[in-house]
């Protein structure tokens, strides 16, 4: 019987010894989730400051349920053209290529079946209402979604009336590549950046090792792990599974990672996914895409050497325990989850 607990962040931090500095820490509760940026440079106030303002400022644009939001203002007006910031029409443009790319397994604008099953509709987790929709409810929901939003200088547009957006799956990541300029500006050089399941090495520990991360064993407590990895300078990783959230009903586990072929919870035999990328937005959209598409999907996109799956790295743990990890993550890699169960294997090309 396959243990589901209901984690916050699916990755923990390993900064081990840092260097002469102590880090300052700054926690704070943003788009959902635990964010902290650990900052290894002296003085880093000003840079910790920005960051989070940064995030905030994304927050307004790209929540859902905050009213006045560029997504709220396009959801209200589907099928209209609505004025917005240049970060909105960059981030829609990045969730539409990860869609087109990865067979629509990638769905932003998966709101109307997200809201049918009471994930993502409210303020937060804690207040959610969950519940199993009927096929008939599916059925008529899910020609809401697909059909993805036209993006122009300054402006985008749902297709159709009755559509929303839902960035939950990108825009946490998205929101990392600011908050690393933002820092750069104010001259922090070191730091770990979390946003909940999105971790961002900026730079390098002080002594110029990289930073190492802990990557969550999905069925464990949050204190068990399955291996501790390096994460090189500049490079995210993102871990999605259906642990995260979920709730139980008839006896049935629902989690909230949607097949969008079909309006489940996704069902691809996997139970999580860690995606290692440059680009901390896509890293995000692809670990929810690549959760859905499965294994064997994942890794002949990455063997495949084309496309973007092929310039990331990967962790993908079955349901049946096999741990599969990317040759490029192997250096500096600690296995941790064989008494727990679970076998490794490295993926070469
Ligand atoms: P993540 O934790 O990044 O995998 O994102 C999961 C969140 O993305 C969910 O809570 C939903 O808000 C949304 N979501 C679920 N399934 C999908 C999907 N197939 N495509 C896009 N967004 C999704
Ligand atoms: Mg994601």
């Amino acid at each position: 019987m396959k243990r589901f607990l209901p984690l916050v962040c699916a990755l923990a931090l390993l900064t081990g010894c840092a260097g002469t500095a102590e880090p300052v820490v700054q926690t704070f509760f943003a788009m959902d989730t635990v964010m902290s940026i650990t900052a290894y440079d002296s003085g880093p106030t000003d840079g910790l400051v920005a960051a989070q303002q940064e995030v905030n400022r994304l927050e307004g644009l790209w929540s859902r349920t905050r009213s006045g939001s560029d997504v709220s203002r396009l959801n209200d007006a589907a099928g209209q053209w609505v004025e917005v910031d240049a970060d909105t029409a960059a981030l829609l443009e990045k969730a539409n290529a990860a869609a087109q790319e990865s067979a629509m397994a990638f769905d932003p604008a998966l709101s109307p079946v997200m809201d049918a099953w009471g994930f993502g509709s409210t303020e937060s987790e804690t207040t959610a209402v969950h519940r199993v929709p009927s096929q008939e409810e599916l059925d008529a929901l899910l020609p809401l979604t697909r059909d993805l939003p036209q993006v122009e200088e300054g402006r985008a547009r749902l297709p159709l009336e009755g559509q929303a957006l839902d960035l939950g799956a990108i825009a946490k990541g998205a929101a990392a590549a600011y908050v690393v300029d933002a820092l750069t500006e104010h001259g922090v050089e070191s730091a770990i950046i979390a946003l909940g399941g999105n971790i961002t090495a900026l730079g390098t520990k002080p002594d110029g090792s990289p930073f190492r991360v802990y990557v969550r064993d999905p069925q464990g407590s949050e204190e068990d792990y399955l291996c501790l990895m390096a994460l090189p300078a500049g490079m995210t990783c993102s871990t999605s599974g259906g642990y995260e959230r979920w709730f139980e009903s008839g006896g049935e586990i629902y989690h909230h990672i949607i097949d969008p072929s079909d309006g489940y919870p996704a069902q691809s035999g996997l139970l999580s996914v860690t995606v290692v990328a440059q680009d901390p937005a896509l890293a995000d959209a692809w670990s929810t895409a690549l959760y859905v598409l499965g294994a064997e999907e994942a890794v002949a996109r990455w063997e495949s050497g084309m496309g973007s799956v092929a310039g990331m790295e990967l962790i993908l743990v079955t349901e049946e325990g096999t741990v599969y990890i990317t040759e490029g993550l192997e250096e500096g890699l600690e296995t941790l989850g064989e008494e727990a169960g679970y076998t490794y294997e490295i993926l070469r090309r």
